[in-house]
């Protein structure tokens, strides 16, 4: 039987070093151009609103004041989450999930299928993992060489497995995953924020213009105004829904990878695998203190490795999650205990 697990070291012939250099950089260069797009963007909603509107157009000294310090209020939030959605720190999978050499050799020469099964299996029988392939198997990557952990899924992109990915964001240009999850959220909602106080604000203008009674036609700055309302209010519509869409795979405890394909436990699929109820799963998220929640700064539960399950009756599956929250709790005691009983009782 052919094996389905082929050797991914062999690095591609036919490419001379200078070319392969070339394209890479090329590439990474490439792939900044819709962060710039955004940068761009930003960059003259702040001519059009702060010089144009707020000093050029509004005549009341206190209208002038509310509005520069609400705006830049908003952008400064709105641009720390982008920023840290962007450079953030994405750990790789641990050493223990990768295959050692003479591992690897074993599953390359094992004979069938079945074969490599049980070589994976072997080796993963220590570590924390519940998920498991279609079939059942151990999930595995063959670029990587690794054992993927639960929820860890590999990147295309950025070509390598990422904890708890949820997709890789152009915008962004970076995988969203378990390290900048909660960034990722902030920045979209602060960009829809940014979006719907300009496109308020402007309104009242934009009507005066529908009218004829904002400006003369030789007055170019007006045109800033009323093109920095259909940005704004074009961007809003979009960052609403895929807002509103996030906030439903929060609640859920759903990535968007598991919400197009349910995860697959020793049991089946269930695309509920791992919700602990809408709160648990928000604190997860963001934290367990609310000072913290609406800053771009760290504060998701646990590792990006172990994942807390809801209580199951007494199978397999109930025993393996007692042992991972065991684990968990030795190594990190992730979830505040005295706030919620739920995870107690795992
Ligand atoms: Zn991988
Ligand atoms: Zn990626």
């Amino acid at each position: 039987m052919a094996s389905s697990i082929q050797n991914n070291r062999v690095s591609a012939p036919g490419y001379c070093v200078c070319c392969r250099v070339c394209n890479m950089w090329c590439w990474r260069a490439f792939k900044w151009l819709p962060v710039l797009l955004i940068v761009s963007i930003v960059t003259w909603s702040y001519y059009a609103y702060v010089i144009q509107l707020c000093f050029f157009t509004i005549e009341s000294t206190v209208q002038q004041c509310v509005y520069w310090v609400l705006y830049h209020i908003l952008l400064m939030m709105f641009a720390w989450s982008y920023w840290r959605t962007i450079f953030a720190d994405i750990k790789p999978i641990p050493d223990k999930y990768k295959l050692p050499d003479e591992e690897l050799e074993k599953l390359l020469s094992a004979e069938s299928e079945d074969a490599q099964r049980t070589i994976l299996e072997n080796f993963a029988k220590d570590l924390p993992i519940v998920t498991r392939t279609m079939s059942g198997s151990v999930r595995y990557c063959n670029r990587c060489v690794l054992v993927k952990p639960d929820r860890a899924h590999h990147c295309s992109i950025c070509s390598r497995c990422v904890l708890k990915m949820d997709h890789h964001c152009p915008w962004v240009n970076n995988c969203v995953c378990f390290h900048n999850y909660k960034f990722f959220m902030l920045f979209l909602g602060y960009a829809l924020l940014y979006c719907l106080f300009i496109m308020s604000t402007c309104l009242p203008y934009f009507i005066r213009f529908w009218k004829g009674d904002f400006g003369t036609a030789a007055s170019a700055g007006r045109y800033h105004i009323v093109f920095a309302f259909f940005v704004s209010l074009m961007f809003a519509i979009s960052l609403g829904s895929l807002f509103g869409y996030h906030c439903y795979l929060v609640a859920n405890n759903r990535t968007t990878l598991e919400a197009f394909r349910a995860p697959m436990f020793r049991s089946g699929a269930d695309k509920n695998g791992f919700s602990m109820g809408a709160y648990n799963n928000f604190k997860e998220v963001f934290g367990t203190s609310p000072n913290l929640w609406m800053l771009p700064v760290f504060t998701s539960l646990g590792d990006g490795i172990v994942y807390p399950l809801p209580q199951q009756d007494e199978d397999t599956e109930s025993l393996l999650s007692s042992e991972r929250w065991e684990r968990w709790g030795e190594r990190s005691r992730p979830f505040d205990e005295r706030e919620s009983s739920s995870y107690d009782e795992l």
